[in-house]
């Protein structure tokens, strides 16, 4: 990785082809005005590639079982647990900076029953099934890891249970068998 522009523009080592760099450009709203990412983008793909992650290494352990593979998801849900707390850093200085011009007044945000800031749950239902592992609500196909889902589901079954859909990032909704159907 080179500095091109500092603070702004970073160059990643390129392989093969023909020397065409690869570049990481961040918005500039300073000296030198021009387009690009923000910080928070970056963590939302790094969060999306550690899901990735979690994902190729079920499968592979689904057609070879190495119990290390535990370990391996357990670092990988850890790091991914980490970066959504830097991304939720980064929202905390987004909401104090408007609170601080008065564009946010937090006593005015909806409040849930549990006496805290609503938040509006966009879930992704894992329907269970007789036949695959789960039906999932945005089509993800999770039956290539039989029976290991539901296992993964049950938090006293590993500290990472899934949270997350890996088809579309949402939190799940799991509905075990006996319950729905
Ligand atoms: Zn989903």
């Amino acid at each position: 990785m080179r500095v091109i522009e500092p603070g702004h523009i970073y160059e990643l080592n390129n392989l093969d082809g023909e020397g065409k760099s690869v570049l990481i450009t961040y918005v500039n709203r300073e000296n030198n005005p021009h387009e690009g990412t923000q910080t928070q983008e970056i963590l939302r793909a790094q969060i999306d590639i550690n899901s990735v992650l979690i994902d190729r290494t079920n499968h592979c352990d689904s057609c070879l079982r190495w119990e290390g593979n535990d370990r391996i998801i357990k670092a990988i849900s850890e790091s991914q647990r980490q970066l959504r707390l830097a991304l939720l850093y980064h929202e905390q200085r987004a909401l104090e900076r408007k609170m601080d011009k008065g564009k946010l007044l937090p006593e005015n945000i909806p409040v849930a029953e549990d006496g805290h800031i609503q938040i509006v749950e966009d879930v992704c239902i894992w329907k269970e099934n007789k036949h695959t592992d789960a039906d999932t609500g945005c089509g993800y196909v999770v039956n290539d890891q039989p029976l290991r889902v539901k296992d993964l589901m049950r938090a006293d079954y590993t500290s990472s249970p899934y949270k997350f859909c890996f088809g579309c990032g949402k939190k799940i909704k799991f509905i075990p068998l006996n319950e729905e159907n």
